[in-house]
């Protein structure tokens, strides 16, 4: 049957004896196969969809079991292309149930006249590149092979189930289910000693409604997770409100966010709010009972630094205490193995009340494994378990499993997608492999997809390759194919992406780590979903950036190149200062710039909280000189960093660089002392190096009176800070002290001349531009002073200067005359450690909790700091991070959550 409707289709697909040719093969005729069909067929393309079950719906067709309900709301996750088809349909529900969802594709496939196109009863059993006809051969279990120039996998992130790599599960003579092939006909488990292993999503969702038919239930638990209470009823009226305030302006809003539900960016960070403020917003996300809601509407810093997130961890597990009645259960129900989010969350109904039932009990794994799985009981290290049904909800083969391991990919030259993806999966946006031309994934690992609502990740994803291939066809090209440039680059911005979330602090299926062998690493993209839409839309607007293009009758094209080399966190500030459209700094005038930065500074999150912050001044060569001293919060007395803030000695003051001072303060366990030293065009050269030394010697010799440790001090600085406690050190060797131990240099000034590469390659765009670095120098120097050594370092004498920590950014005019100097210390015998940070800017270090990205490189200065000063390695949580930002996290699964 499936086949005669495929071939009774009224469109221009061809079929031969040996195969049906189409434009387009979708694999999958779930939420994904469904709209490219729609959008396929509407751009004129011939196209068929293979699908193994028998009715449309994919994850929602198997995933049957009792209590299986989506746990986004539902007025979210739904088709937005169609207007009327939202008019059309009303969720009974905020959160529907599968049946209910499962309606709502059947509806869509009806109202589309969809299932003529699809071959159900149908898998693919290999799919092969035939580079002589530029199509794809795929062969099936049912009807006529298939030939076609575009293959589409549809397939789902979680749709290939796990085994459950249990000793004995075929010896067991009982019922056995699987909540991911959940039979269609009714369970009976009324009266049945029922055993469920699995404690995920399925699991949490099935397991109340199980203990209430069972006559014991037995929970087989290695992982405890955080489960919110859904709360489910009707839509709540405020979401509803707003989405039928303005229909697309929600869906637009939601297209842009962060995870495709159009909830604001909070900006308030945990640490500024009290604990009454932090639990009234935690038990208001509670009772609103919305995981997208909890995972960002609570605080800034919760889904990206590890003291934020502890907060709202220890919230949860003192609500899990407070419902479930045995210590002791409570306790094995409470995750503390992983951050909260960074494992999958769970949305449930009566979960933990379900443990206070008498007929149920949780084993934990974690203390006793399942050794066996006999012919009628499951054995762990301490028992055995009677029973008459096992439910495994033991999860899927995430994101690769039905890609890579349904049916063999042979794509250009024989290369087999499994080899390729043998140390994890590789593509360019998610969407494509190189070496696999006209190959397509929906929502594939690379892309937000399961960080996301899925349901805009797989209308962008749809959108943009149906898109694709009507531009293909109007330019006549027949082929499309990732570079192997443009691959390697996604991986690298993968790589740092994760380095923004705490996803990578968990044993997870993000991760690969639930399928024994399987490669590891993050495998969404943690970028969120507006910022990848905008990479979307720049590759395409970029003239299809890191694709080639090739057809018969045109030139072929091939855009190679990399689609982002800023750190993400830095493409986001530099895009909002773009918006911002601000005239270039040195329009203003000296004080004009100096009021600007000051507003800037002060719409920056606030630093975070250390011992103590003293105001004072001391003494310099000619006038008092202000200072700001950062104490630690730990006994001292402590060595002391004297710091000298950025701004081109011409803006910024002894507060102006407060966020970065604090996190020094915080890591190195050092207090910092931040001058404020003289600015120009009012006090032009020397002055700003004159104040800086002669505020250094003060500060030594005053250590005692400051609570700082006596003997040598350090000296750090940023930028036109950098150059002054650079040239601090050159004059504190030349004129008898103060005797300083290290020298932490970021992105230092060292030379007048701007002719090194970096000056012309980042000119303009990086907020520090080199028109402004020509006016910072012209205000502050004459050209006939600025090759003396203490405007210009790098041409002073090197020899006999403190080691030097010395960081430079890639995208930074002042990078090259940073890498210079660190070379010349080098080769005049200093001792000396380099940092060229990736894909930062010039204020990626100082923009602490925006460029979150600098956390590892500022536990690297703190640490080079410490070294100096003799301390040992700081705390280990800080070394963990080290070793994370100096490996690619890609496919390192992090043993520190273990
Ligand atoms: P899952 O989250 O991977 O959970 C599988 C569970 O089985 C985990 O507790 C796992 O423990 C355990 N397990 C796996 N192998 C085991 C073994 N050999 N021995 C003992 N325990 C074992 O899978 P899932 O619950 O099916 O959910 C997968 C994802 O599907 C969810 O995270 C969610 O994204 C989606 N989902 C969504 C909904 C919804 O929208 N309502 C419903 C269900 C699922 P470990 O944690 O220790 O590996």
């Amino acid at each position: 049957m499936p086949d005669a409707m495929v071939d009774a289709r009224a469109s221009h697909a061809t079929s031969n004896a040996n195969a049906l040719e189409v434009d387009v093969a979708v694999v999958g005729a779930g939420f994904a196969g469904l709209y490219l069909l729609h959008r396929l067929r509407k751009a004129g393309f011939t196209v068929v969809a293979l699908e193994e079950a028998d009715d449309v719906g994919g994850t929602w067709y198997w995933n049957r079991y009792p209590g299986a309900r989506c746990d986004i709301q539902t007025i979210d996750y739904s088709y937005t292309f169609d207007p009327e088809l939202e008019r059309a349909w009303q969720w009974s529900e905020k959160y529907a149930t599968q049946p209910e969802i499962l309606r709502y594709f059947g509806f869509v496939a009806d109202r589309y006249d969809l299932r003529r196109d699809i071959r159900f009863h149908t898998k693919v059993t290999a799919a092969n590149w035939d580079q002589a006809s530029e199509r794809w051969r795929l062969t099936t279990d049912h009807g006529a092979a298939v030939s076609c120039r575009y293959y589409i996998m549809a397939t789902g992130c979680l749709s290939a189930p796990k085994p459950p790599e249990i000793d004995g599960v075929k010896d067991f003579t009982g019922e056995v289910y699987f909540t991911g092939r959940w039979p269609h006909q009714p369970v009976n488990l009324a009266g049945k000693r029922v055993a469920v292993i699995g404690t995920g999503s399925s699991g949490i969702q099935s397991i109340p409604l199980i203990a209430e038919q069972a006559a014991q239930l037995t929970v087989f638990q290695r992982t405890p997770n955080f489960a919110l209470p859904a709360h489910n009823g009707a839509s709540p009226t405020d979401r509803m409100a707003l989405l039928e305030g303005d229909r697309a302006g929600y869906r637009e809003q939601a297209r842009w966010s962060l995870t495709g539900v159009p909830w604001p960016q909070q900006l308030a960070v945990s640490w500024q709010l009290s604990d009454a403020e932090r639990r009234e917003r935690f038990e208001k996300a509670w009772a609103a009972g919305d995981l997208v809601y909890i995972l960002t509407q609570l605080w800034a810093d919760q889904g990206v630094d590890v003291d934020g997130n502890a907060r709202v961890a220890e919230l949860f597990r003192e609500k899990i205490r407070a419902i479930v009645k045995d210590p002791e259960t409570a306790a094995a129900l409470t995750p503390h193995d992983h951050p909260f989010g960074a494992k999958r969350p769970c949305l449930d109904t009566n979960y933990y009340a379900t443990y206070n039932r008498p007929n149920v009990t949780l084993v934990n794994l974690r203390q006793e494994p399942i050794k066996q799985i006999t012919a009628s009981s499951i054995k762990t290290d301490k028992r055995t378990v009677d029973v008459d049904v096992i439910v495994f909800a033991t999860g899927f083969d995430a994101m690769t499993g039905a890609i890579m391991a349904v049916h063999p990919i042979t794509g250009r030259g024989g290369k087999s997608l499994s080899e390729v993806w043998a140390n994890g999966p590789q593509s360019y946006l998610g969407l494509t492999v190189a070496g696999f031309p006209n190959l397509f994934m929906i929502t594939g690992p690379g892309s937000p997809s399961v960080l996301s609502n899925m349901a805009v990740s797989i209308e962008q994803h749809v959108d943009w390759v149906v898109d694709r291939l009507i531009a293909l066809r109007e330019k006549g090209f027949t082929t499309i194919e990732a570079t192997e440039t443009a691959q390697a680059g996604w991986a690298r911005h993968m790589a740092d992406c994760s380095m923004l979330t705490l996803h990578r602090l968990a044993n997870t299926w993000y991760t690969g780590a639930n399928v024994p062998g399987k490669a590891q690493g993050v495998m969404p993209y943690t970028g969120g979903v507006g910022p990848y839409r905008s990479i979307c839309n720049e590759i395409v607007s970029g003239g299809m950036l890191g694709f080639k293009l090739s057809g018969q009758n045109v030139a072929e094209q091939c855009n190679d190149g990399e689609v982002v080399r800023l750190q993400p966190d830095v493409r986001l500030v530099l895009n909002m200062l773009e918006e911002m459209k601000l005239p270039p700094i040195e329009s203003f005038g000296a004080q004009g710039a100096r009021d600007f930065v000051a507003q800037f500074n002060a719409s920056r999150p606030a630093g975070r909280p250390v011992g103590e912050v003293v105001d004072g001044t001391l003494p310099g060569p000619d006038a008092a000189l202000p200072y700001r001293l950062y104490r630690p919060a730990t006994p001292g007395p402590h060595p002391i960093v004297v710091y000298f803030h950025g701004g081109g000695w011409v803006l910024g003051d002894e507060q102006s660089d407060d966020p970065f001072c604090r996190d020094m303060c915080r890591r190195t366990g050092m207090i910092v002392v931040s001058v404020g030293y003289r600015h120009a065009p009012e006090h032009r050269f020397p002055t700003a190096a004159e104040d800086g030394f002669a505020a250094a010697r003060w500060i030594a010799e005053h250590a005692g009176e400051l609570g700082g440790q006596g003997g040598p001090v350090l000296v750090a600085g940023w930028s036109a800070g950098a150059n002054i406690a650079a040239v601090t050190c050159q004059l504190a060797r030349d004129r008898g002290g103060p005797e300083i131990a290290g020298q932490l240099l970021v992105c230092p000034v060292t030379d007048c001349t701007f002719d090194r590469p970096s000056y012309n390659e980042n000119a303009a765009g990086y907020f520090l531009t080199r028109s402004l670095m020509y006016w910072f120098w012209d205000i502050y120097c004459s050209p006939a002073d600025r090759t003396d050594p203490r405007a210009s370092p790098l041409r002073g004498k090197l020899k006999g200067l403190p080691p030097a920590f010395v960081v430079t950014c890639e995208f930074d005019p002042l990078r090259d005359e940073g890498i210079a100097y660190a070379e010349a210390l080098a080769a005049a015998g200093v001792p000396v450690e380099q940092l060229n940070a990736r894909g930062h800017f010039h204020s990626s270090f100082t923009m602490v909790d925006v460029v979150i990205t600098g956390v590892s490189g500022r536990v690297q200065m703190a640490e080079a700091l410490r070294r100096f000063a003799g301390l040992p390695p700081g705390s280990r949580q800080d070394n963990e991070d080290v070793r994370r930002g100096r490996t690619a996290p890609r496919h390192e699964i992090d043993a520190a959550a273990k």
